[in-house]
Formats: structure tokens, sequence, C-alpha cells
């Protein structure tokens, strides 16, 4: 029985019709992509998380061996909680040529492209392998793909180039920022409200810690060497806080996240050192003269590293070339080709539908992009092909 041909739009639809949000697992999405590929005669490995409920994939179409291009893509998504979507979110609609669900964008649209290509890809005499790279968890820290590539050169061949499907509405991007996120927390000491001289307000010291980001931050900006980012400068940002339990206590507890968002090639320790050295210099002592049970834990809990291609890559012509563009772009996102480029695989950022649209309600990738990512990967099979 010769299987059934997908065009990349069904595709999408059995993709997008997998609720992948990151807390939940991926096996049933994975299981699917399985058996399509082995239905064309092609075999695919897994790497499981721990608990066994989400797994990354890895397949090469072509010779074994060394090298090769690798397409990759995480199949999870963001929640659509609380979001007002006009359509069902797992159900992909169109309208107007464009192809509404969560994840159409961010990036099952790339993943589905590429499992339609393999109909094509496995027909042709590939001089060049094509490996699939599939992941989990990167919604949460490029966190699924790290064991992944961490077996790429021994059970897994690694790749020459890898081509990382975000969305870039099909640009070539050669850089982006690292993400570097830390939880802080303060531990002061209770005492009511009115006796201030024997309490340490866990707020007050959390304030003080803000304030000083806030003083680094102004100081990140002065130091603009990144011309191509928009901003171009690392950025320093505080995202939630809690803490205090009532008015009339003086709060013990009082925590905090925040990032800095740093340009390729910063010393990506220096802010991480600046805000601990004034918590030990300008506020501990302080503390400690009332309690010694007081502190503050400043902890790192996710590191996405900057993404950039060194100068003059192969890799960055070669996508250019089959891209058709004369020019590379930045982005302001983390993606996992900052992991992939640090391993040692020259990598470039290439994917069909507009990251503006990404983790937004009424997310959607336009149609006429799916057709510029198969026509791209044609040209890729080709050049695949043609092994120069
Ligand atoms: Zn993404």
């Amino acid at each position: 029985m010769t299987p059934q041909l997908p065009t990349p739009q069904e595709m999408l639809a059995n993709l997008v019709a997998f609720d992948t949000t990151s807390r939940d697992s991926n096996l049933p999405l994975i299981e699917f992509v399985q058996s399509y590929l082995a239905d064309f005669g092609v075999s695919s490995e897994l790497v499981p998380n721990t608990q066994g409920d989400k797994t990354s994939l890895f397949a090469t179409v072509g010779p074994a061996g060394t090298g090769g291009i690798g397409l990759s893509g995480h199949t999870d998504v963001v929640p659509v909680d609380g979001q007002n979507w006009s359509t069902d979110p797992f159900t992909l609609s169109e309208k107007n040529g464009r192809l509404y669900g969560r994840g159409s964008a961010d990036m099952k649209g790339f993943i589905a492209c590429v499992l339609a290509a393999i109909p094509d890809l496995v027909r042709r005499d590939l001089r060049i392998p094509i490996h699939l790279l599939f992941s989990y968890d990167e919604e949460i820290g490029c966190i699924g793909v790290r064991p992944m590539i961490a077996q790429l050169g021994s059970r897994f061949p690694r790749p020459s180039i890898v081509i990382v499907g975000e969305p870039t509405s099909m640009n070539v991007v050669d850089a982006h920022k690292s993400i570097n996120a830390f939880v802080t927390g303060v531990t002061g000491h209770e005492a009511h409200s009115s006796a201030t001289h024997i309490g340490v307000n866990a707020i007050e010291i959390a304030s003080e810690l803000i304030a000083e980001l806030g003083r680094i931050g102004d100081d990140m900006r002065k130091r603009t060497g990144g011309h191509r980012f928009n901003p171009p400068y690392t950025t320093v940002n505080v995202g939630t806080i809690e803490g205090g339990t009532a008015l009339n206590i003086i709060p013990k507890r009082c925590s905090f996240k925040w990032e800095f968002r740093g340009l390729p090639g910063i010393d990506e320790k220096e802010i991480g050192n600046r805000i601990r050295s004034f918590a030990d210099q300008a506020l501990i002592p302080k503390m400690h003269a009332v309690s010694d049970a007081t502190g503050i834990d400043i902890r790192q809990i996710t590191h996405v590293p900057a993404f950039f291609s060194r100068d003059g890559s192969e890799a960055v012509s070669l996508i250019l070339k089959l891209a058709e563009k004369n020019e590379t772009h930045t982005v302001s996102y983390g993606t996992e080709a900052g992991l992939f480029e640090k391993d040692g695989c020259p990598t470039v950022i290439c994917g069909p539908g507009d990251i503006e649209h990404a983790h937004k309600p009424d997310e959607f990738v336009s149609i006429s992009d799916l057709d510029a990512c198969m026509r791209f990967l044609s040209r890729l099979a080709d050049h695949a092909e043609s092994g120069l």
C-alpha cells in the first residue's frame, strides 16, 4: 500500500490537534511522527526524559555517517490558559490564507513542512544525509533538546549544519541574545509592624535589590555594542514579586524573579556577580546586625546561551542561497540555536510564520509561508542530492 502524501497544511492540522503544551506529554505526537516516518521506511530513535512522559526524536534520511543537515524543531507549545481565541486552538482553522491554531507559527508549521517533504526526500538519492531533531520543553528554557545534543557525535551523527525552524518569516537569522533567569529570595525577620527597630523587612530589602538591578540595567543601556539588535544592548527586567502576609507584620519573606537578555559575547557572569556583591556589601551586614537567620539567596534558574554564527560561516552562506535571501537578521527571542552552535554545529534559524503572532491568541501561519518553506526544503534536497 502506498502511504498517503499529505500536504503541509494537512500535516499541520494533524500536529496542532495534539495538545503538546509544555506541562503535558508529547508522546502521542511523537508516536504519530514515528509511525508516519516508518510508512516511508525512515526509522527514528527517541531520547526520553527521566519520567518517560516526553521525548525527543532523531531520524536520518539518506546515507549514514557524520555530517549532514539537521532540521530542528520543538514539539511543545505555550499554554492557551486565559487567552481569548476566536477558534478552537487545537483545531487548525483556515481563513483568508491564514492557518490558525496553537503552535501553527511556533513551531509546528516548520515540523509539518519537514514531514510533508519526507516522501520527496526518500525518493531522492541523497548524498548528504538530512537529520530530523525534534525536541520537547523548549518553551520552558530549551530543556528537552540538551540530552539529544549531548549524544551528537556518539549515538547520533553530528550535523555539519543545523537549521532551527523557529518563525522568521523564512528570513535567515544568524544571532540572538542569551536568556538568563534568576529567582531571588529574601529572608527577613518578622516582628510587629510597629517594632521596626527589631525586624528586618524582606520587602524593603527586595526593593533595594530591585533598585540596584535598575541601575545595572541603566549601565547596560549605555554599553550599546550590538547595533544589529533591537534594542542594541543587554536588557534587565524584574518579572514577578511576592512577599508579606499582613499590613501589621514586618514581612519575613519576599521573592522575585528577574532576567537579563545578554548580547552575544558579553561577560555573562557580570550581572549576577554585581547583584551578589551589592547584597553582600550593602545589605547583609545590616540584616545580620538584627538576626543571623536573615539572608539573600540569588539563584539562576535558566540559561539559554546567546547565538551567533561564526563570521563567514558556510552554513549561513548556503542557507542564504537556498532561502533566496541576501542578508541575515537577528531576533530578540531565545532558541535552541545557541546550544547547537556551542556544541560545534554551525547553525542558522529559518522557518515559516512570524514570531509576532506566536504565544498569542489566534496564532497563525500563512499558507504562503508554508509554501515558501516547502520550496526551501526542495532546494535543500537538491543540494543534498548533488552532494556539493
Ligand atoms: Zn519556538
